[in-house]
């Protein structure tokens, strides 16, 4: 389907797109689910989710990613179920369902191309590259939408599928934090509830998880952590051998970024991770109408207005003024409109 075709199918009408998809799930049998690389609590409950939905309808369903779950998500209902590899390449679907990903780079895995697709994701800027394209900037997180999937396809809402969609919500509004929140993210989180989810226990597991070599991350990193902007923006550096030295690995930085939003001043953070290779790895938070999305575009990236992300070729130096320079910019733009808690 040319990208128009697909962007005026998408543009029709939300709930006909969702009605498409519903028709195509029920018309196949044996379904490939996968996400973004370096997975967060969105991919992962939105993929476990649409597997459980799937498995009580009968299908046959594998979920493929490239990288492994971040640790204490493991005992989360289902998270054995996800193969880890770089390549789809011999697994035999009738469709692959793609949550999460602006685009098909974004999943780390290749072989994906030429398949029936089934994109759903919430990222502003999604290239459209499913055969059914449903996305919708407007959802807290890609498992509102894969909610909306089920309900559609009239699958009762079980403990499994309740536990997947919270953790999605739970993690992509940071907690309830970010500003794409509404009525609907609630109401979900009220369905959750209803079928046994227990928030205290979900919000421990997720945010109280750190090994004590992550609270040494974490302070290592405050400690570390620069202040530009008259104090508006905070900057955090990390590489490898800071993470050795505090017996951490990457999956350690998770959540850590969100720490200097927690002073009054702070408007936003950019968390820089130099990796072995040289590449730069570049993380932005900030509140309210400060939009870190539009800088991570400036630079090939992406995300939200209040989380986004992207990787740049090192060495740092070359890259970092720069990237201060617009998040100021950023910043200066955002404050002019900010509510009133
Ligand atoms: P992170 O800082 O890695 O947690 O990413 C924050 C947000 O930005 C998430 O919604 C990501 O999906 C998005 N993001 C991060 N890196 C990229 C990228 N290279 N391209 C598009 N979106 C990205
Ligand atoms: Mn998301």
């Amino acid at each position: 389907m040319s990208e128009t075709a697909a962007r005026k199918r998408q543009q029709s009408h939300a709930r006909g797109v969702v009605g498409e998809i519903c028709d195509e799930v029920l018309a196949r049998q044996r379904f490939l689910l996968t996400s973004h690389a370096r997975p967060d609590g969105d991919s992962i409950g939105s993929q476990l989710a649409m597997a459980y939905a799937l498995d009580a309808l009968g299908k046959d369903v594998r979920i493929l990613n490239a990288d492994p779950a971040p640790d204490h998500y493991r005992e989360f209902p289902g998270l054995d179920r996800i193969e880890i590899a770089s390549t789809a390449a011999g697994v035999d679907a009738d469709a692959l369902i793609v949550m999460e990903c602006s685009d098909l780079g974004r999943t780390g895995v290749a072989g994906l191309e030429g398949r029936f697709i089934i994109n759903i994701d919430h990222h502003v800027g999604n290239r459209m590259y499913g055969a059914l394209n449903w996305f919708d900037e407007s959802a807290a997180a890609c498992g509102e939408m894969v909610f909306e999937v089920i309900q559609a396809l009239r699958v009762p809402l079980t403990y499994e599928i309740a536990t997947h969609i919270y953790l999605a919500i739970l993690t992509d509004t940071g907690s309830f934090h970010h500003s794409n929140i509404t009525p609907r993210t609630f109401d979900i989180c009220r369905q959750a509830v209803e079928a046994g989810v227990n928030p205290a226990a979900m919000a421990r597991g997720v945010f109280d998880s750190n090994s004590f070599g992550k609270l040494k991350l974490i302070g290592a990193l405050l400690d570390a952590m620069e202040l530009a902007d008259e104090g508006r923006l905070a900057v955090l550096d990390m590489d490898d051998a800071m993470l050795a030295a505090c017996g951490c690995t990457y999956n350690d930085t998770e959540g850590v970024i969100n720490l200097p939003l927690t002073a009054r001043e702070i408007q936003a953070v950019v968390f820089f991770k130099v990796a072995s290779n040289g590449d730069v790895r570049v993380s932005m938070r900030s509140k309210y109408d400060v939009d870190v999305r539009l800088v991570a575009n400036g630079f090939g990236g992406g995300g939200h207005k209040n989380a986004a992300g992207f990787t740049v070729p090192g060495p740092l130096e070359a890259v970092r003024g720069p990237i201060l320079d617009r998040l100021v910019e950023a910043i200066a733009h955002g404050l002019q409109t900010r509510p009133v808690p």
